[in-house]
């Protein structure tokens, strides 16, 4: 009889086998339960889609879509890609369901599978895992950018990772972009020469990517190319600086690097990676940006976006690396994250499902904007699910916003609220409203949570 046949998965593919999937879960739930506390909602998508959506959003030329897709016919013949990122199906989604009616700003979040073929090594695999979040809608204020940011570094930290960097760039928009990818096009050619053959060849392509070439030889020459930050457009220019503001007044620490361009066609304006220690050359577990021009690009209405995906893995290592990768840790008082007070009202029978936030902050003011992203900040880590608006809003506007939300409280500071010291707590049920210190307003909303 013939021996029976020993399998084993597939090249670049891994099982996650216990006790490790305990870190994964921790990994996973501590993402639901940050994002929820800033307002973001679970998006479950597809494992595939029309190769198609890939090639427009993504892009051709990239390495992506050029060479790491899965990618089969389908009985029918239409082409299909097992997705190699998720903001192109998050983007497909909200065209397809017109989320743009809904109201305020879209913020989903995903987790799961993504496939590319790439020459698989510690932390590269050609199944890999991503938790990513986007936030799409009408604006593109800096304040959104850095609330995206601070909610990943709130995230990495409450999972303990020590180390972790935030590298930043602009890297300008349709205005911009051009002229600065024809300049640094004519300064390749020039050194066209020194270069070596995947950069080459890129300087027709994909001259951005160059920038991010690893190769020793070519380093100094890339460091004498012309730089992006020097070729903004004056509102690219202004923007960058406000999202810096924005992260200043958050304490974000970041790094600007110039040379960090994104893999993908679709990123404009503020991009950024998050590296961490401990992964040799795989150590980037973060990526995103912003991405202004894909909705339209893909058949929806002009929309703003920006998002980041995770690259579950890597920080799975990465917090092994640190020595915060012990389950145990799940049951540790200090790491607990409480669960957010989110209201749900389902009514039995029908697929009606209204999911509201604990609080709405309205600021009135510019002077309040800080005062406000300060007591948002304590009152995330209280566990309250928390929207502020990106720019200033009318009173009126602001509570309606508020209820079309679900919010449970609107906490309202202007000038009075600023100069007090006090804050305006508004219950939107029956609009009772008290004037309250910080400690009794954490204790209030603690006991209305419960
Ligand atoms: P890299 O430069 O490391 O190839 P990337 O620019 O291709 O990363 P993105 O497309 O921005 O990565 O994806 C976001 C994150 O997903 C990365 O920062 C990384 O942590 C993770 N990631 C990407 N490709 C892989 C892979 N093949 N295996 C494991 N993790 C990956
Ligand atoms: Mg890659």
């Amino acid at each position: 009889m013939a021996e029976a046949k020993k399998f084993r998965a597939i090249k670049g593919v891994r099982d996650i086998l216990p006790p490790e999937s305990a870190l994964w879960n921790r990994v996973e739930q501590t993402a639901r339960d940050v994002f929820a506390t800033f307002g973001f909602q679970e998006i479950r998508l597809p494992i595939f889609e029309q190769t198609e959506l890939f090639a427009r959003s993504v892009g051709v030329n990239t390495d992506i879509v050029g060479k790491e897709m899965y990618s089969f016919a389908d009985r029918d013949d239409t082409s299909i890609s097992l997705r190699p990122e998720a903001t192109a199906s998050v983007v497909r989604a909200y065209i397809e369901h017109g989320m743009h009616s809904r109201p305020g700003d879209v913020k989903l979040y995903y987790m799961g599978p993504m496939f590319r073929r790439e020459r698989p090594q510690k932390g590269r695999y050609r199944q890999f895992y991503q938790i990513g979040a986007e936030v799409l809608g009408q604006s593109d204020q800096p304040a959104i950018d850095a609330e995206v940011l601070e909610m990943l570094m709130v995230y990495l930290e409450r999972l303990g990772l020590v180390g972790a960097k935030l590298h930043l760039n602009s890297i300008g928009c349709q205005e911009c972009r051009p002229k600065y990818v024809e300049k640094l096009r004519e300064a390749l050619l020039e050194v066209i020469n020194e270069l070596g053959a995947d950069s080459q060849r890129r300087i027709e392509t994909n001259p951005l990517r160059v920038l991010d070439s690893k190769t020793p030889d070519e380093q100094a020459i890339i460091e004498k190319l012309p730089r992006i930050g020097d070729h903004l457009c004056a509102s690219c220019r202004d923007h960058f600086a406000q999202v810096q503001q924005q992260l200043k007044q958050r304490g974000i620490a970041y790094e600007i690097n110039w040379r960090l361009v994104r893999g993908l066609d679709y990123y404009m304006r503020t991009t950024f990676e998050i590296t961490a220690p401990g992964l040799g050359a795989q150590n980037a577990i973060c990526g995103g940006g912003r991405y202004d021009g894909l909705v339209e690009l893909l058949g929806g209405p002009p929309t703003k976006g920006i998002g980041f995906a995770i690259g579950t893995d890597r920080l799975v290592l990465a917090l092994q690396e640190v020595g915060a990768g012990d389950v145990k840790a799940e049951v540790r008082k200090d790491v607990t994250v409480p669960v957010t007070g989110v209201v749900l009202k389902a009514e039995v029978g029908r697929v009606k499902v209204e999911v509201g936030i604990d609080v709405f902050v309205a600021w009135m003011g510019a002077a309040s904007q800080p005062a406000a992203v300060k007591i948002v900040r304590k009152l995330r880590e209280a566990g309250l699910s928390v929207e502020v608006p990106a720019e200033e809003m009318k009173f009126k506007k602001s509570i309606g916003l508020a209820a079309k939300l679900g919010a449970r409280f609107a906490l309202i500071i202007g000038e009075n609220e600023l100069k007090e010291g006090k804050y305006a707590l508004k219950r939107l049920a029956d609009g009772h409203q008290e004037s309250l210190s910080e400690a009794d307003l954490l204790a209030q909303l603690k006991a209305a949570q419960a």
